[in-house]
């Protein structure tokens, strides 16, 4: 070891830091000895791009030496993100990689033991925040495909593209789970189920994280711990009331897919949970997250949510005490504390006096130089410019293609559907039909989606998508109700697609989650004239239908990505026989909410006692007719620690190819709490030629049907209760006993 100690203390001795070949635990130990306090307190530090330009917050521009020296010198913070919208310019593949290196290359050079900066952005669906990049479905759509392995090839494809741009750590995915429509961040989740959730959200971390592609691996983020996405009136980010049994048997679980699957990074909830904010909770963030769950990765703020506690919540009576809550509670980092300065200092104060313990800090700085040095940062600090355009631009657009018709849920179809290819005229009508904004969403380039004066990103619209799948035919677009009921009487169908405003957080949030009047009226108008008649919805939550409900043929695309239009038509038309099934349940009234198939048995007492959706978790139809033999279990007596074995046979009695998603359901017929009558614990999917039959095993882990038992807020672990429960596949069911 060379050098000294900023206080002149001798270097310690051991291997150097700077030793690739030296285990990680090692490499930490020996720099975390070297590091001064301001040193180790700048690294719990996350600067948006906007303070490296000034206080431009969301105006791109060129970097200011001023701001550089202000945050990666002065303050020395330990690393930099990207909110959405928050780009270079232009916002190419090769800027960003110029820009991530050019911030790189000047914090550290300024570094005394030149530790390198990590770079966060928010790679929603795809590095969504790059004009040229390919967009995937949103999360709501993937979760329709119920195909984990298509999860992992999606989040192998979005790490490559980050890393190219020297973006190493990802905020996704959201593992929240999707109870409320009225939410304005539905459609970044997968899924109203937690196994579900949790299986997708795995397989996601495991491709973004895994760099078995020969390049540098990534971070990925499971956001938002925990409770986030059930504010109590369905308003982003306020509080929420969540009985701890729920918390630990239905918030929890998705989560805990991910440690498993080893997930690098988690957000902190910027909302509150049963009165404390989660980002002052050690209940949340200590108990939960490391003692029982047993995270051992970086836990990072959300936005600017340390100095929240003060103005929002007023749970600190300034900053500094607000900064010693969440640090004990469990954040290791801060992301955009307004002041990077004022931040560290509050750090530092809270040193001296006593109130955050040496101790604390160092395990934080533990975790975050840890992160560093295990993603290679230390040794691979920049990428290659010259690559970037070439690995980003337009980049696996047949995966989105796919990933965009694997997540079409047919949800009726009264003999419209396939359309003919052979069609003379078509009509396509309706807001979203051409609408790039409106089909990629939110977070695509800017925050709020793309930004008007923006670029758009390279997309097919369902327009293109029909025009391209039936070139001999008239594909007419009618903008207007009177174009389209005009054009529709000489026509052979009409496609009506309809869509959402783009939004996000807050800003998407609605109180009437509904298709609009003037959009059911288009829908009437066209269905009025007598010809057939298709609706896609492209639309990031289950809109109530209205009138809609019985058209004759309707389909889900959510938000379908770059490649939504084509993926559409290839199901319009016939070439992708679709197999989507809902991952959330489809209400009928905007009253509905909260909404979903595992509500506690008695939800509906008074009215019925049945679930009673527009269309059910799970609903999806096909080109095709499955049938399913009634479920056989390999053994009727299981241990609490055992596995249940399910074989059934599954048989595609039509005549067209088609995959079939197969749901394992588990139903308990008495408990001694509340549970729901029926609980997904497992799922797969058998792709079946036309007249071919399978034997298909699925199995589960006994301690999938853990609940909290005890009374009230009693918060012990969830846990397997002893007694009968029944596996229920298809429309069969099979008893077993658990010992
Ligand atoms: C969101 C996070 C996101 C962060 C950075 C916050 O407003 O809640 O999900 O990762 O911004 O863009």
């Amino acid at each position: 070891a060379t050098g000294a100690h900023a206080s002149g203390v001798a270097e310690p001795r051991g291997p150097h830091y700077q030793d690739a070949r030296a285990p990680v635990e090692r490499r930490v130990d020996d720099l975390l000895r070297r590091m001064t306090p301001e040193e180790k307190v700048g690294q719990m530090t996350q600067i948006r791009l906007g303070k490296l330009r000034g206080d431009c917050e969301w105006t791109p521009g060129p970097l200011r030496e001023d701001c550089m020296k202000a945050v990666l010198d002065d303050a020395e913070v330990g690393s930099v993100l990207s909110g959405g919208g928050d780009t270079p310019n232009p916002n190419t593949p090769r800027a960003w990689a110029e820009m991530t290196n050019e911030i790189q290359r000047y914090a550290m050079d300024r570094s005394r033991l030149r530790i390198p900066l990590i770079y966060g952005a928010d790679g929603v669906h795809g590095h969504s925040n790059v004009v040229t990049a390919t967009m995937f479905p949103h999360q709501i759509g993937l979760g329709a495909t119920w195909h984990p392995e298509l999860m992992e090839d999606l989040g192998r494809s979005t790490g490559r593209a980050m890393r190219a741009t020297g973006v190493f750590w990802n905020f996704a995915p959201v593992s929240d789970l999707a109870r409320d429509t009225r939410w304005g961040r539905y459609y970044e989740t997968y899924s109203e189920d937690p196994v579900l959730a949790g299986a997708l959200a795995a397989a996601n971390v495991r491709g973004q994280q895994d760099g078995a592609d020969g390049t540098a691996k990534l971070a990925a983020t499971a956001k938002h711990f925990a409770g986030y996405s059930q504010p109590f009136n369905g308003h982003d980010r306020a509080p929420a009331q969540l009985p701890i049994r729920y918390l630990q048997d239905t918030v929890l679980p998705p989560f805990q897919a991910q440690f498993d699957a080893g997930v690098r990074t988690v957000m902190i909830n910027s909302g509150a949970v049963n009165g404390v904010p989660a980002h002052a909770s050690p209940y949340l963030l200590t108990e939960q997250l490391r003692e029982r769950m047993g995270f051992r990765g970086v836990a990072i703020s959300d936005w600017a949510d340390i100095q929240y506690l003060v103005d929002r919540y007023h749970v600190a009576a300034d900053y500094q005490e607000a900064i010693a809550m969440a640090v004990n509670a469990g954040v290791d980092m801060a992301m955009e504390p307004s002041n990077a300065a004022e931040f560290t200092r509050g750090l530092l104060a809270n040193l001296r006096s006593g109130a955050i313990s040496g101790k604390r800090i160092d395990q934080a700085v533990r975790r975050i130089l840890t992160l560093k040095f295990e993603l290679g940062l230390f040794e691979k600090p920049f990428v290659d410019p010259a690559r970037a355009d070439a690995i980003v631009n337009g980049a696996d657009r047949p995966l989105a293609r796919q990933a965009a018709a694997e997540s079409v849920v047919l949800l009726r179809n009264e003999g419209v559907l396939p359309l003919s290819t052979g069609a003379r005229k078509l009509v396509v009508t309706g807001d979203a039909a051409d609408s790039v904004p409106r089909q990629l969403g939110g977070w695509t380039v800017g925050w709020q989606g793309v930004p008007a004066g923006s670029p758009l990103p390279p997309t097919t619209t369902v327009l293109q998508g029909v025009r391209a799948a039936v070139p001999t035919a008239n594909v007419v677009s009618a903008p207007t109700r009177a174009d389209a009921v005009a054009q529709a009487a000489d026509s052979d169908a009409v496609v009506v697609v309809l869509g959402e405003d783009p939004g996000a957080e807050g800003e998407a949030d609605t109180e009437s989650p509904a298709l609009t009047a003037e959009q059911q009226g288009l829908v009437d108008a066209v269905r009025a004239t007598g010809k057939p008649v298709v609706v896609v919805l492209l639309t990031g939550r289950p809109q109530v239908l209205g009138t809609v409900a019985d058209a004759p043929a309707l389909l889900a695309g959510w938000l379908p990505g770059s490649e939504g239009g084509s993926a559409i038509a290839d199901v319009l038309f016939g070439a992708v026989n679709p197999s989507g099934r809902l991952p959330v349940s489809w209400p009928k009234t905007v009253g509905d909410q909260p909404f979903t198939y595992d509500q506690p048995r008695g939800a509906n007492v008074g009215e019925s006692s049945d679930y009673d959706p527009a269309f059910a978790f799970g609903h999806g139809l096909s080109y095709t007719d499955f049938t399913t033999s009634a479920p056989v279990l390999k053994s009727t007596d299981v241990r609490r620690d055992g596995r249940v074995e399910v074989s059934v046979t599954v048989t595609n009695t039509g005549a067209r190819d088609g995959t079939l998603v197969l749901p394992v359901y588990v139903h308990q017929p008495v408990s001694k709490v509340l549970t729901p009558d029926r609980r997904l614990v497992a799922f797969t999917r058998v792709a079946l030629k036309a007249g071919e039959q399978r034997a298909v095993q699925v199995s589960f882990d006994v301690k999938r049907l853990a609940v909290t038992a005890g009374d009230m807020d009693d918060t012990g672990r969830p846990e397997v209760a002893k007694g009968g429960y029944e596996v229920l596949v298809g429309d069969g069911r099979a008893g077993f006993a658990v010992r």
